[in-house]
């Protein structure tokens, strides 16, 4: 095995990673090629060898897989955003099915004849680009100093320009011209993570899937000093001709010429609201904590159907309406989301007689869907912004048997369920990817629901949680993927357990520190 970093080789890819790289060995030797997939011949070079393995770059396709297509989008290879885009739709989804089952298997430590048998298959989309109603794209300077918009090549920070990325909504694109144009001619500098100076740090857009308003908010390194260009005094508060009815409270103008540009984003149809988010860290966090609106209103609205998962996802005509503020979490894709939600509700199994609790509830997009079938829903939601949301939410969609809890799901539950007596006959949960806490599954556990609905953004976490759920007396009874992340290598997975009817009873481990995932999942 004495490959050098360079050396050229020749590679049949045989198997896929997690991470989309394509696998091929020679001898027993593997190597990981990115943008490669299943079934190709290829011309490799050497980038990386390790004593185990090695990484190598695709040269060439000799063969191609009768899975691979031309990628659609020119700068697929050095985004690194859509790892699979040039995997044929069909066998993308397959991936994703065959990525939960390993992680059932190998992390959750499932018999691989019981996750055949219960496993169906991943829920695709109609069309799988375009579908990401919300878009940040960040700024920066191009090598001639023009402002660029776009994304970070590979894990670098180096922006590429690409204001058309394929995943997004097609305004997007118009948006992002303006302001640029808008940058070059007033001369407004973009941000520099280097040096911490200039403005404009990054641009959110998000637009509602069924109402089609438009919400722009620039993301700026503003530090309460004067727009580029303006007298010498404060205007820190100062009422702007612009600022709209709903604006809050605070610096109305802090980007220089401000009218000029909200005048223009406003002409785009269904432009609904434009607002500037203040961070001045030198982070990674993208949003600032403080939002301005500076035209229009300070929310957009947006529209879920419910569907009947059980009959092909036909709409049951029923909606319930959601506001969106640039902080709030909500699905980048709304009618994929539409899908999972209907699995959700269609595996939770509502008569109207439950008392349901929604871990990890965000806006209370699912909770508001489980009140339409249940008798009450309680949701738990660690951002007190999300959680005001999601009463907001409740409101005005005239739902009344949901309350919100704000707090930890690992401590909020505990305390209800201890102190103040309240069960449970159905838990759904839909944490981030970091999974449940250990201390979150030994409540449910203790308060022995019927049925457990567990909503993932990673299988691997997942695995590693209903090993614990059906340690402490559950079963696994369906399992399915929703693909929301079309040519990438994520996935949803919605899963349904039952509580044993037999088993008593039994203390389990729930300090899942111990546990190392990416031993478990390579
Ligand atoms: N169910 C919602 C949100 C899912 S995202 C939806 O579908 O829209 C996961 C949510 O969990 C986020 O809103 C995050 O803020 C919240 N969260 C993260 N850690 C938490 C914790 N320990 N307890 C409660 N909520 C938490």
């Amino acid at each position: 095995m004495d490959y050098k970093k360079n050396d050229i080789v020749t590679i049949e890819i045989r198997d896929i990673s997690h991470e989309g790289e394509g696998i091929g060995k020679i001898d027993g030797y593997p190597f990981f090629v990115k943008d490669t997939v299943i079934g190709d011949k290829a011309q490799v070079r050497v980038t990386r060898v390790k004593k185990n393995y090695a990484y190598g770059r695709l040269e060439k396709v000799l063969e191609p897989s009768a899975c691979r297509r031309e990628p659609a989008c020119p700068f697929h290879r050095q985004c690194g955003g859509c790892q699979i885009q040039v995997m044929d739709y069909a066998a993308q989804l397959q991936f994703k099915e065959d990525k939960i089952r390993n992680n059932m298997i190998r992390i959750g430590g499932f018999a691989p004849a019981l996750i055949n048998q219960i496993m169906e298959p991943v829920v695709g989309m109609d069309d799988p680009f375009h579908y990401r109603y919300k878009a940040q794209y960040p700024v920066g300077t191009d090598r001639e100093g023009n402002p660029v918009a776009g994304f970070y090549a590979g894990r670098t920070h180096n922006i590429i320009a690409n204001t058309q990325c394929l995943l997004g909504v097609e305004e997007n694109q118009e948006i992002l011209e303006i302001i640029l144009e808008y940058m070059r001619r007033e001369h407004v500098p973009s941000y520099d993570e280097s040096t911490g100076k200039g403005l404009i740090r990054h641009v959110l857009i998000r637009k509602g899937f069924s109402t089609g308003e438009l919400m722009v908010c620039l993301v700026i390194n503003w530090r309460g000093a004067e727009p580029e260009g303006q007298d010498g005094k404060s205007r820190r508060g100062g009422k702007s001709s612009v600022a709209g009815k709903e604006g809050s409270r605070g610096p109305q103008r802090c980007l220089p010429a401000q009218e000029r540009l909200t005048r223009r984003l406003a002409a785009i149809p269904g432009m609904t609201s434009i607002s500037v988010s203040i961070n001045t860290e030198n982070t990674n966090v993208i949003m600032g904590s403080e939002v301005h609106t500076i035209w229009g209103k300070d929310r957009i609205t947006d529209v879920i159907h419910m569907r009947d998962s059980v009959h092909a996802f036909r709409l049951t005509g029923e909606e319930i309406r959601f506001s969106i503020s640039p902080l709030s979490f909500y699905q980048v894709n709304p009618s994929q989301m539409e899908r999972l939600y209907a699995l959700a509700l269609e595996y939770a199994q509502l008569a109207g007689t439950e008392t349901v609790w929604d871990l990890y509830c965000g806006i209370g997009t699912i909770s508001l869907f489980l009140a339409k079938r249940a008798k009450r829903v309680y949701g738990v939601e660690v951002i007190p912004e999300a959680i005001e949301d999601a009463r907001r939410n409740a409101d005005r969609n005239g739902i009344r048997n949901a309350e919100f809890f704000l707090g930890r799901a690992e401590e909020v539950l505990p305390e209800k369920y201890g102190r103040e007596g309240i069960r449970a006959d159905v838990i759904v949960v839909d944490p981030p990817r970091k999974g449940c806490d250990g201390a979150c599954l030994g409540t449910m556990l203790r308060m022995a629901p019927e049925r457990i609905v567990y909503v993932s953004c990673d299988s691997a976490t997942l695995a590693r949680d209903l090993r614990v759920l059906c340690a402490g007396g559950y079963e696994i009874r369906r399992i399915r993927g929703v693909d929301l992340f079309g040519q990438t290598v994520h996935t949803e997975t919605c899963v349904l357990l039952s509580k044993l009817k037999s088993t008593q009873h039994i203390e389990v481990k729930t300090d899942l520190d111990e546990m190392d995932l990416t031993k478990a999942e390579s």
